[in-house]
C-alpha cells in the first residue's frame, strides 16, 4: 500500500486549488462553467484560506507580549466571545460562545487577547471538545493561574442541517483547570456569571 502526500506529484502538483474545486463542482452535478459558478473555486479558496487561518497562527505570537504582572487574585472573566468553526467531520460550520474565566496568580494576559486566542482555535477543522481544552490550556501555560474555565456553546450545523438534532439546542463543552476543578465555590461563581443575561436559553 502506498501512502499519498501533498508532495507527490498527481495530486498538489498537477492540480491548483481553484481545480480540486472545479471538480468537486463536477463531481456533485454541478456545470463549473455556468454563469454563477464560474468565479467560485476563486471565491472558495479565499474564503477557505480566511476560515483555516488559525493554522498559521501560534501562542505565542497572538499573545505578543500582552501578559502583565498585577497584584489582583479575584476571578477575571470574558464573557460571551463569538466564534465560528468548522467542524472536522463534515467540514461544515459550527459557532456559538465561548466563556473564559481565570484567578491569576501575579499575572494577566491582556482582555483583547482572549478573543485573539478564541479566533486561533476555531479558525482550524476543530471538534468542540478539543477547541474548548485548547483555550483552556493555552491560558495555563501562558500565565500559570491559580485556575482557568473555559465553556463553549455551540450549535454545529452539520446536526442541524441533516436533521440529527433539533434547530435550536446547543452543544455545551467545559474545561475546568485548578482552583475550578476543585473549589466547588469558584466555578460556581463562574457558571452563575456566565449565565447572567446569557440571552437565548
Ligand atoms: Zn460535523
Amino acid at each position: 500500500m502506498s501512502i499519498r502526500t501533498f508532495e507527490e506529484p498527481g495530486l498538489a502538483a498537477a492540480l491548483s486549488t481553484q481545480d480540486i474545486y472545479r471538480e468537486l463542482l463536477l463531481r456533485i452535478g454541478e456545470d463549473p462553467t455556468r454563469e454563477g459558478l464560474a468565479e467560485t473555486p476563486e471565491r472558495v479558496e479565499k474564503a477557505m484560506a480566511f476560515l483555516t487561518q488559525g493554522y498559521n497562527m501560534d501562542v505565542a505570537t497572538v499573545l505578543n507580549g500582552a501578559l502583565f504582572e498585577v497584584d489582583y487574585d479575584e476571578m477575571v472573566m470574558v464573557k460571551d466571545v463569538e466564534f465560528y468553526s468548522m467542524c472536522e467531520h463534515h467540514m461544515l460550520p459550527f459557532f456559538g460562545k465561548v466563556h473564559v474565566a481565570y484567578v491569576p496568580n501575579g499575572r494577566v494576559i491582556g482582555l483583547s487577547k482572549i478573543p485573539r486566542l478564541v479566533e486561533m482555535f476555531s479558525r482550524r477543522l476543530q471538534v468542540q471538545e478539543r477547541m474548548t481544552t485548547q483555550i483552556a490550556d493555552a491560558i495555563a501555560e501562558a500565565i500559570a493561574p491559580q485556575g482557568v474555565g473555559v465553556i463553549v456553546e455551540a450549535q454545529h450545523l452539520c446536526m442541524m442541517m441533516r436533521g440529527v438534532e433539533k434547530q435550536h439546542s446547543a452543544t455545551v463543552t467545559s474545561a475546568m483547570r485548578g482552583v475550578f476543578k476543585t473549589q466547588t465555590q469558584t466555578r460556581n461563581e463562574f457558571l452563575s456569571l456566565v449565565r447572567r443575561g446569557g440571552g437565548d436559553s
